[in-house]
């Protein structure tokens, strides 16, 4: 794990939440994006190095599930890996256990994969490897 990636926050209205955070960090949003394989829709900010990802569900998918249970919050932490499919086996030889047995596309230009919060001391991790080609 090179470093943490971003936070992500998992809010109700995305229109909503980007005013808040806008004020809050005081620029806005440098990416909205729609991740269709999750049915969410993301927006990026940046504060320093560091990078905040607000995610809203659109419907039937885990973040909507996630705020009525839950409320609005911080929702993962993503660890920027320089290779996704080996940490995954690394993680899985050590016991956690991963949402997808492939990497997924998510938001961003990243290659991602998710750890179970029950084996990852609660808290959802999430991997992600930059596409580049
Ligand atoms: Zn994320």
């Amino acid at each position: 794990m090179k470093k943490i990636e971003h936070i992500g926050i998992a809010v109700k209205d995305i229109q909503k939440s980007n005013e808040l955070f806008e004020k809050l960090l005081g620029v806005k949003p440098y990416k909205e994006e729609e991740v269709s394989s999750e049915n969410v829709m993301t927006s990026f900010f940046r504060s320093g190095p560091n990078k905040i990802e607000l995610v809203a569900g659109l419907g039937n998918d885990a973040i909507s599930k996630f705020v009525e249970k839950r409320g609005e919050g911080i929702h993962h932490i993503a660890f920027d890996v320089m290779d996704i499919r080996e940490e995954m086996k690394r993680l899985k030889s050590e016991g956690f256990q991963l949402l997808s047995e492939e990497p997924k596309r998510g938001a961003d230009n990243k290659l991602v994969c998710f750890v179970h919060p029950k084996t990852a001391g609660g808290v959802l991790i999430e991997l992600c490897q930059e596409i580049t080609s």
